[in-house]
């Protein structure tokens, strides 16, 4: 199992890496880390397990962040009517976005970021969105709330881009445009 000894941190060059797509049929290898992705992530969010391994909770883990440039992340989120959306997936896209845009009032954080990072981190309101199980098979999301806002976070990370990238420096708690809050 993966524990924060796995996971690379800010400095990394891998972080600031464009992933590659990854071929199907999927390999073992490839599936393996799809698979160790998504139970890092359950697991750090089980208050027995994540305290015996030290994990800190997250709701998401892209592969580059454990030093695999490769189109593969995982979450384990639920949204505020309580569904829970869990998928490993590879090579994730967005196919579609709304106009308006969202952000978390308390901002992001990132497991690959040992420190808090102040302001608002814009991000499309819904997204239809594609991938690949492990399995092989094609999924459509439908995303927004907070499972919108992970899988937008986790994507970045697979073109290198940081969540504090996309924070307004000058002005970190400006709402951005077109926006509504996720409290
Ligand atoms: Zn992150």
């Amino acid at each position: 199992m993966l524990t924060m000894k796995d996971i690379v941190r800010e400095g990394h060059p891998v972080l600031r890496q464009k992933a590659v797509v990854v071929t199907s049929p999927f390999s073992e290898e490839d599936v393996k880390i799809a698979e160790q992705l998504l139970e890092f992530v359950k697991n750090s969010q089980d208050p027995e397990i994540a305290a015996k391994y030290n994990l800190r909770p997250g709701i998401g883990l892209a592969a580059p962040q454990i030093g695999v440039s490769k189109r593969i992340f995982a979450f384990h989120v639920t949204d505020e009517s309580g569904n829970l959306y869990s998928y490993a997936l590879l090579n994730p896209k967005i196919i579609s976005h709304s106009v308006q845009m969202t952000y978390l009032d308390g901002g992001e954080g990132c497991l690959s970021v040992d420190r808090d990072v102040p302001g608002f981190v814009p991000r499309y309101a819904k997204i239809t969105a594609k991938g690949f199980t492990p399995d092989g098979s094609e999924v459509e999301l439908k995303l927004k709330g907070l499972p919108g806002i992970c899988f937008q976070h986790e994507l970045d990370h697979l073109d290198g881009i940081m969540f504090y990238d996309r924070i307004n420096e000058k002005q970190p708690f400006e709402p951005p445009a077109n926006s509504a809050v996720l409290r």
